[in-house]
């Protein structure tokens, strides 16, 4: 049973009233029985795709927004958030019977919903920044959207494949991190899973079935270290409480599948997670904990005081007991716990209970802890460049931290990797635009240095001195990024403009197209009306500071110029010197997803051939080098390589010519290997393999359904025949 199970679909109004009724908070329960009412009359008889009335949807919704303590408004907007969307409602309405708040969650919710995040990467950027502008207004917009979709989620079950698998990918890469930098982890992890669920189900039934196997090892090992820390503490029992604590699937998926581990390598398969009462049992406890048992090294983290951006506070150790069992120990208070479960929704609880109190000091912390996350949410929508914005999310909203001291022993935190650049732009912009160089532990550093934490970083500034182009692209930080940007936009216009105009004609150039620069100008139009630019130069200045970054608009320029210049150019005069590679990406025969006609290089390192497994890589300039995908130039994990928006999916054209999609249901024995098998084989035909799933079935027996890429019918047999081969199969059918 996996620990999702127990969570209730579907809830009624009864229901969310009695969760209202338990928790301390003074609701409006007049106003949410007047939106439920509203919200029943205007979904009626809708009914879910399950056959489940539409308004137990809203009414669960609400219940799990009720649950983090979220207020009256919060609780309103969920019960009418898909009224606006499904019915003849309309945000005026909202407004008028209930309140600008309440409508502008709603409306925000709505629009949210109508944004079609999972789409191409430029498209996909746009559309999350419009979702950040929905909710950057009222952080509580994407707290009941949060609620909303993880209740989806939860009933996900009988909506199609496609869609199932869709929206998991938009969880995997939008929702959960942004969940994850909301603080709140609980829904985090419960996306993530239910989302993996889809994506890599086999993966997900394999870890679930290990996990099921170890309870009750684990529950045994659990119950003995309880009872030892809580004799050592010498505390009263009720002053401590001792959990085991389940990694959630998906994190242990990351650490075994996509790293090449084994469950049984994982450091923190077993843990603990202690819940104390005040802050000086954490550090009691943790005493007691490095006394009983043999602390690993530089396990140890102090979150409590150097909480996470996220506002997560928790003592961290490893440990050794002395049967030679590695385990990790998160010790906590209550406050903190809640806040580690549900982030910034918890804070809303604690104001709720604190506002009460004028000028409460908490109160104030935590209404500054909320603006600090819409500061974060404001600079993701300034940056320039869309694509930007999915990589900051994907950087910066979850991501590892270091932590480093000034010589004076301020602490600051930069996700990993950061440079001493980004630490000279967190210090201060100033700092930033002045600085020399940096010394580390007393000693001079190269301007790329990698942070370590524990070090002590002192940046030295020079007054006439100012930021480097190339730092745009040796610090780790968006917001460094950012900055060093600014500064060219605003200092450099002229050199920019030069700067910019230059890199473009060698990119055109590269190309095989001269222009001359009228020609250039009508070229261009286009950029400008999409970049809300005035004149071309503003287009070439962006382009100077690195606001536009050329490999990404190339491709499309490129095609502008196809359609614009290339009829002229074809004219017989000149087309006995036209130049040869052009069409490369027609003669190279390879085909990259999402772009035409781009500039292709084979690479000499390992000199794909067609038939071979491919990738691109976007180069900077020289169009897309092509690789094996097994070359050891090219990461084994993409999505953890260095900058991951530049790999590209490529083909060799003719390799899937004619295809088709057929899926096929084969009933075997079940039995370990058997999908493995099934794999190799269709890999070894060189079938490309849409989805892979695999269920049990009675008697033993099992199904795997797989959905490929054939090229007619007689490729089709040929594949069923080599399957039917497989041990253990015992019948395949078209599906
Ligand atoms: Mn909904």
């Amino acid at each position: 049973m996996s620990k999702y199970d127990e969570v209730v679909h579907y809830q009624d109004f009864d229901e969310l009233m009695e969760i209202i009724k338990k928790s301390n908070n003074n609701y409006d329960l007049k106003k949410i029985q007047k939106a439920y009412n509203i919200a029943e009359k205007a979904h009626g008889d809708q009914r879910r795709i399950s056959g489940i009335p539409f308004i137990l949807h809203p009414t669960s919704v609400a219940c799990i927004i009720a649950g983090w303590g979220m207020d009256t408004d919060s609780i309103l907007a969920a019960i009418l958030h898909d009224v606006v969307e499904d019915t003849d409602y309309t945000t005026d309405f909202v407004r008028k019977e209930f309140s600008k708040d309440v409508a502008n969650i709603v409306d925000g919710v709505t629009k949210i919903s109508k944004i079609k995040l999972y789409s191409r990467e430029e498209q996909q950027a746009e559309n999350v920044r419009k979702m950040l502008i929905a909710m950057s207004n009222d952080i509580r917009v994407i707290i009941v959207k949060l609620a909303d979709r993880l209740h989806n989620m939860r009933t996900i079950e009988c909506m199609p494949e496609q869609k199932r698998r869709d929206k998991s990918r938009e969880n995997m890469e939008v929702f959960a991190p942004i969940a994850h930098r909301l603080g709140m982890t609980a829904v985090k992890e419960e996306l993530e899973d239910l989302s993996l669920r889809y994506l890599d189900p086999v993966a997900y039934n394999e870890i679930e079935q290990t996990l099921l196997l170890k309870e009750g090892e684990r529950d045994k090992f659990i119950e003995r270290k309880k009872k030892e820390i809580v004799k050592a503490s010498k505390m009263n029992h009720n002053k401590i409480s001792v959990y085991g604590r389940v990694k959630s699937i998906n994190s242990i998926y990351r650490k075994t599948y996509l790293r090449n581990k084994t469950i049984d390598q994982i450091y923190d398969f077993f843990a603990l997670r202690i819940i104390v009462d005040e802050i000086k049992d954490c550090y009691n406890i943790l005493g007691v904990i490095h006394d009983l048992y043999t602390p690993i090294p530089n396990r140890f983290k102090d979150y409590i005081s150097t909480p996470k951006p996220n506002m997560y506070q928790s003592l961290h150790t490893t440990v050794i007991d002395n049967e030679g069992i590695p385990f990790e120990v998160q010790i906590r208070t209550w406050e903190m716990h809640n806040t580690a479960e549900n982030g910034i929704a918890a804070h809303w609880k604690y104001k709720l209970g604190f506002t009460k109190i004028l000028n409460n000091k908490k109160a104030r912390e935590l209404d500054e802890n909320i603006n600090r996350i819409k500061d974060v949410l404001a600079a993701q929508i300034d940056t320039d460049d869309n694509t930007d914005i999915i990589r900051n999310i994907r950087n910066d909203f979850a991501q590892r931290e270091v932590y480093v001291f000034s010589p004076k022993g301020d602490v600051f935190n930069l996700p990993e990797g950061g440079t001493v650049i980004d630490l000279a732009y967190l210090i201060h912009t100033e700092v930033g635009n002045h600085m020399v160089g940096a010394k580390v532990d007393k000693r001079i550093v190269p301007i790329d240095y990698k942070l370590n934490t524990g070090e002590i970083c002192e940046i030295l500034t020079q007054k006439d001195s100012h930021p480097r182009r190339d730092w745009i692209e040796i610090c780790k930080t968006s917001s460094a990024r950012s900055k060093i940007r600014q500064w060219f936009k605003r200092e450099k216009r002229d050199e920019n403009i030069i700067e910019g105009k230059t890199m473009l004609e060698r990119e055109l150039k590269h190309s095989n197209i001269v222009l001359d620069d009228k020609q250039l100008e009508e070229l261009l139009k286009f950029m400008l009306k999409k970049n809300k630019f005035n004149t071309v130069e503003d287009l070439y200045a962006s382009i100077g500071y690195g606001g536009i970054q050329l490999w990404k608009v190339m491709p499309r320029i490129r095609e502008e110029y196809n359609t614009k210049f290339k009829d002229e150019d074809e004219a017989p005069a000149t087309a006995a010197n036209k130049p040869q590679h052009r069409k490369s990406s027609i003669k190279s025969g390879v085909v990259v997803e999402g772009m035409e006609d781009c500039l292709i290089k084979f690479s000499h390192c390992c000199n794909p051939l067609p038939g071979d497994e491919i990738i691109g890589y976007i180069t900077r300039g020289f169009g897309v080098s092509i690789h094996k995908r097994n070359c050891p130039n090219i990461p084994v994990d993409i999505s953890n390589a260095e900058e991951p928006e530049r790999y590209v999916n490529v083909r060799w054209e003719d390799e899937v010519q004619d295809s088709f999609h057929s899926t096929l249901e084969i009933i075997c024995v079940d039995r370990t290997g058997l999908l493995a098998d099934v794999t190799i084989a269709l890999s070894s035909m060189r079938i490309f393999i849409h989805t892979l799933n695999s269920r049990q079935i009675n008697n033993g027996q099992a199904v795997v359904t797989a959905t490929i890429e054939v090229q007619n019918r007689e490729h089709l047999d040929t594949v069923i025949k080599r399957l039917e081969a497989i041990r253990d199969v015992i019948s395949i059918r078209r599906f």
